[in-house]
């Protein structure tokens, strides 16, 4: 393979332990010695940014042991990483030190939420970031264990966002300066810089982050910055498969995918990649591959601008869980201009994004799905808005359906191949399963169908037997 410049990406499970980040490192370390210039983005160790999170939520309720517990259960599972790897004598305390030191942070953090009772969202980004930060050191340590150049870089010096906390926004242009300023010289220098995932900084260095799984849009963004041949994801399984492999058992690695079908799947609950990774790839037009830490030979998921796989019709069916199905209905409506622009609007102003917007049978209904904690704040501000119109009967009742699942089924081929609805409703009524309602999707190349909680996991597996 002719040198390329590769993005890295480790995820969460990929440096769980210190066995894993070894692993991990050994791939970087083999591809840099092949000649590529390589840099590493890299998640928390699994299980630490729930357990940050939930110290945080501790605190607030004023459980000041709990945290205390936590903070030394979170010492102890990153110093053993550290046993693990074998690293001693300086070593060992360069990657230690700047890691207690983030600990203790963490326990500052939690007694000003535990005095407070409160934790806003910016003060849960100061938390959360910290698992990154300190899974850094370990990755940079082990690569140089390996003897290859490494250092730890905090994303807050080089992915410049919004003041979104929990979701924010890259600023691509600052991002590109910074990152480039950054990165650049080490890479001329043949260094990896290891860098935290899932992080960023505001204009005046406040640490925010990208949202919960960001660490694959980190590494998106960057590869981006820096123009970059390929972006690599590695992570527990072989690739994107036609399903959840928790869920469907005869599933199988697909070999490419487009960049619309990945997004797709993304957005409808493939967990495999955050729904955001696709779209900084796609701009530049870098292919993203997806490949497991644990069985680096196989070749994974490619994907790129148009897969050429176009025999599939159908290439994977995923499911969002734990929705709420929203209704708007009235004979009143019919015709009535401006009800649907003022509903997602009301809607859009709590700050709730639609999933999806659900095919009326008539203009008698809006049908919408929200995810399910927001719902009751969803239906308060709409009973709001449509106050008049309730107490006229234009507008008869405004309700939810909880417990709902989106289960879609995605392939580029889908628009251009005919009956393809007949196949997917003939083998759902066969099996018996009651449709509650049919979704749009965010292009032509998936169908989505709303069900019960109770039919989500035989919906799955239903349509995964016509891929
Ligand atoms: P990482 O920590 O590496 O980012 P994640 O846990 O976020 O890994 O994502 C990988 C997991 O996604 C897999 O272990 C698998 O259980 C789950 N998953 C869900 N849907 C799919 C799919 N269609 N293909 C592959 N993995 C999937
Ligand atoms: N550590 C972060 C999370 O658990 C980001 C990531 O792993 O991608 O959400
Ligand atoms: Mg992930």
């Amino acid at each position: 393979m002719p040198a390329q410049r590769l993005i890295i990406k480790f995820g969460g499970t990929s440096v769980g332990s210190g066995q894993a980040i070894a692993s991990a490192a050994g791939i970087a370390a083999d591809l840099r010695r092949a000649g590529h210039p390589v840099a590493v983005v890299t998640s928390a160790m699994s299980g630490v940014t729930d357990a940050l999170l939930g110290g945080a939520a501790a605190a607030v309720r004023g459980e000041r042991v709990h945290v205390r517990e936590l903070a030394e259960t979170l010492r102890a599972k990153h110093h053993a990483a550290a046993t693990e790897l074998g690293l001693t004598g300086g070593e060992r305390a360069a990657v230690l030190d700047p890691m207690d030191g983030r600990l203790t942070e963490f326990a500052m953090l939690c007694d000003a939420l535990a005095v407070l009772g409160d934790a806003s969202p910016r003060a849960l980004d100061a938390v959360s970031s910290l698992g990154e930060r300190m899974s850094v050191h370990l990755l940079a340590g082990a690569l140089r264990m390996l003897g290859t150049p490494a250092v730890p870089i905090d994303a807050a010096e080089i992915v410049r966002t919004d003041n979104a906390f929990q979701a924010a926004a890259p600023d691509a242009l600052e991002t590109r300066r910074l990152t480039q300023e950054t990165l650049g010289p080490l890479l001329a220098d043949g260094i990896v810089p290891v860098v935290t995932g899932f992080i960023g900084a505001t204009v005046d260095g406040v640490v925010t982050t990208l949202g919960r799984g960001g660490s694959d849009y980190s590494a998106a963004i960057i590869g981006a910055a820096l123009d970059v041949d390929e972006v690599w994801i590695y992570t527990d399984v072989d690739g994107v498969m036609t399903a959840d492999p928790r869920v469907v058992t005869d599933v199988r690695t697909l070999d490419t995918l487009s960049y619309r079908e990945m997004s797709e799947l993304a957005y409808f609950g493939a967990k495999v990649l955050h729904p955001k990774t696709v779209l900084p790839a796609l701009e530049r037009g870098i292919p993203i591959r997806i490949r497991n830490t644990f069985n680096p030979a196989h070749p994974g998921t490619l994907v790129v601008g148009k897969s050429d796989d176009p025999v599939a019709v159908f290439k994977g069916v995923t499911a969002i869980r734990h929705q709420s199905l929203v209704t708007i209905e009235g004979r009143g409506m019919l015709g009535v201009p401006g009800i649907a622009a003022r509903a997602f609007g009301s809607v859009a102003r709590t700050g709730t994004s639609v999933s999806m917007i659900s095919q009326a049978s008539s203009e008698q209904s809006i049908c919408f799905l929200v995810p399910q904690d927001a719902s009751s704040t969803v239906l308060d501000t709409l009973r709001r808005e449509f106050e008049h119109e309730l107490a006229r009967r234009d507008i008869e009742s405004i309700w939810s359906l909880d417990e709902a699942v989106i289960v879609t089924v995605v392939g580029a081929a889908i628009k251009q191949t005919p009956g393809v609805a007949g196949r997917v409703f003939g083998a759902l009524g066969l099996m018996g399963i009651n449709v509650i309602a049919i979704a749009m999707g965010s292009s032509e190349c998936s169908i989505s169908l709303v069900v019960e909680a109770k039919d989500a996991e035989q919906t799955v597996k239903c349509l995964h037997t016509l891929i």
